[in-house]
């Protein structure tokens, strides 16, 4: 028996037309460097989208289902794109400014992009590369740059406000299948092609939804939140769409994401939450030592992307009263697949297990982990496996470029269709995840398991660490061991080797102690600010880190 129920498609479209009106005071503050941050209300942002739409389809003739890319920072315009772009029936597709050039290029030809916004500022980048674009046919310039650079490239050229200036401020938006492209990403590739997502309207829908449950960031239109969180990196973790369901207030730093921008802007804009890899929180914890800032505004930080330390935990809730919540999740999973609220009615002491663990899964986030010998693993907080998962923002597949099949690999997909993460850790039986590693980064001695994680969280916990990366190398007797690299704090003063280890010595299993320790002077990062431990790897492997 079917339902007596509507069937209203979830669409992008829908979201912008309930923020531009119901919630069309809140406001989006982009920040400048100087002078007066730009303002805009969501109700302008609405109008703009129509006019930019307006744009594309009649003067660049974007059709349906066209891919139309971005390579621009967290900004007014970008929400602008990312919600004229699906709205319209087009896809948008978000470029990862960080990326190898060969990668963008490749991206680029994959995707089909036919049509890219570029901040002005990031021209240099995108100039010498336009020529081997060769799907690109326009190039749309926002804000300001030096369009010198684009001197008799093959695109045609268009400045962004003089395109929509003038258009009509309403669109008659199509009414789309739930089901059709609304965005696209690509994994950065640490190994092989990067692989792209594509993101439905459906997807998006609901993924915004449970951003806004209270489990997950709960928000709203008393709050303003700063997504450090690049729109290239996951769409900014959903919250550009899931603000506009909610009138939730959006400060965006443009291209100011050093720890010294960020503090001022902090003070002086004054968000209540903000979202970021923790690497952007070590830099801006090390800033607010040297140059302390008000920063009280801020009462919770969402941190994910790679494992929050525990030591940055307590210092943000410690010195700065702000609660800082883990998430864990993955460009394939939109990318909110858990987050690390403790369950009710906990003292302090008992709830930080919880918040420490990657988090617990929402309802429609399925969890299983699948043992070293293909079995499902039971949740008992012990037991480890490779973690799958399913639900409606989960992909099942990766897009296959110019009409070829969908993709699914098997080391991606299981048989039965859900998403491998190629993360290991152990579910408690009350739902709660803790990642011991990725597969490709654990440390595998002598048939042991060591989590790098672990160590580096042990380590991080000395109050001279300012970062450090453990990673596999090879060793004769073992097959593999820890290398532990470290960056002391500038302020560290002389310290050695045995003080480090003996810190470890108390805290972990003798036999993970690393033998090998090296100190660097800084992690090297990914395009999205994750340690990149495949660069130690090579370093160690040329004799740069003994
Ligand atoms: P990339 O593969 O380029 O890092 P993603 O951003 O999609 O791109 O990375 C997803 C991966 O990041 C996860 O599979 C996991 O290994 C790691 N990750 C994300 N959040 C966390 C977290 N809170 N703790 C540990 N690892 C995390």
């Amino acid at each position: 028996m079917l339902s007596t129920m509507q069937d209203v498609p979830l669409t992008v479209s829908r979201i912008l037309r309930h923020g531009t009106t119901v919630h069309g005071r809140s406001r989006i503050t982009t920040w400048t460097g100087e002078g007066e941050p730009h303002r805009r209300t969501f109700a302008e942002i609405g109008d703009r989208s129509a006019q930019l739409a307006h744009a594309l389809r009649d003067e660049l003739g974007v059709a349906p289902g066209d891919r139309v890319a971005t390579l621009m920072w967290n900004n007014a315009e970008h929400v602008e794109a990312y919600f004229a772009i699906p709205s319209m029936g087009s896809v948008l597709h978000t470029l990862n400014l960080r990326l190898p050039a060969e990668q963008l290029v490749w991206i680029v030809a994959h995707a089909a992009d036919r049509v890219i916004l570029v901040n002005g500022s990031l021209l240099p980048l995108l100039a010498p590369l336009l020529p081997k674009m060769e799907p690109v046919e326009h190039v749309v310039v926002v804000g300001p740059g030096d369009t010198s650079l684009l001197a008799g490239c093959r695109p045609a050229v268009h400045e962004y406000e003089a395109l929509i200036g003038g258009r009509p401020t309403a669109y008659d938006w199509p009414e789309l299948d739930e089901r059709e492209a609304a965005a696209m990403c690509y994994t950065s590739g640490t190994t092989g092609d990067p692989k792209g997502v594509v993101y439905s309207h459906r997807s998006i829908y609901l993924h915004s939804m449970q951003v806004n449950m209270g489990e997950s960031m709960g928000l709203t239109d008393a709050d303003t939140t700063l997504p450090v969180v690049p729109m290239f990196h996951v769409n900014a973790w959903g919250l550009p769409h899931a603000v506009f369901m909610t009138g939730v207030n959006l400060l965006m730093p443009d291209r100011f994401l050093q720890p010294g921008p960020l503090a001022e802007m902090i003070e002086t804009e004054r968000p209540t939450h903000s979202a970021a890899v923790p690497t952007i929180w070590q830099g801006l914890l090390a800033e607010l030592a040297a140059r302390p800032r008000d920063i009280s505004s801020l009462k919770n930080v969402t941190i994910g992307g790679s494992a929050c330390p525990p030591s940055l935990m307590k210092t943000f809730g410690e010195e700065y009263g702000v609660t800082v919540t883990h998430a864990w999740g993955m460009t394939e999973t939109s990318p909110l697949g858990t987050v690390a609220h403790p369950p009710a009615g906990l003292t302090e002491e008992e709830a930080w297990p919880y918040r420490i663990s990657q988090g617990r899964f929402p309802a429609s986030v399925e969890a299983r982990l699948i043992g070293p010998d293909g079995t499902e693993m039971p949740w008992d907080g012990e037991s480890a496996g490779e973690l799958e998962v399913r639900g409606p923002w989960i992909a099942g597949a990766y897009y296959g470029g110019a009409g070829a099949d969908p993709m699914r690999p098997e080391d991606k997909f299981s048989p039965d269709g859900w998403l491998r993460t190629g993360d290991v850790g152990v579910i408690t039986p009350d739902g709660y995840l803790t990642l011991t590693d990725r597969a490709k980064d654990v440390i595998k001695s002598g048939g042991e398991w060591i989590s790098s994680v672990e160590l580096e969280n042990h380590i991080m916990g000395h109050p001279a660490v300012a970062e450090a990366a453990v990673v596999a190398v090879p060793d004769e007797k073992w097959g593999e061991r820890p290398l532990a690299t470290v960056v002391l704090k500038e302020d560290a003063g002389e310290i050695g080797y045995e003080e480090l280890r003996d810190f470890l010595a108390d805290r972990v299993a003798r036999w993970q102690l690393p033998e090998r320790w090296a100190l660097i002077p800084a992690v090297p990062k990914t395009s999205v600010g994750k340690f990149d431990k495949k660069v130690i790897r090579a370093q160690y492997a040329r004799g740069e880190l003994d």
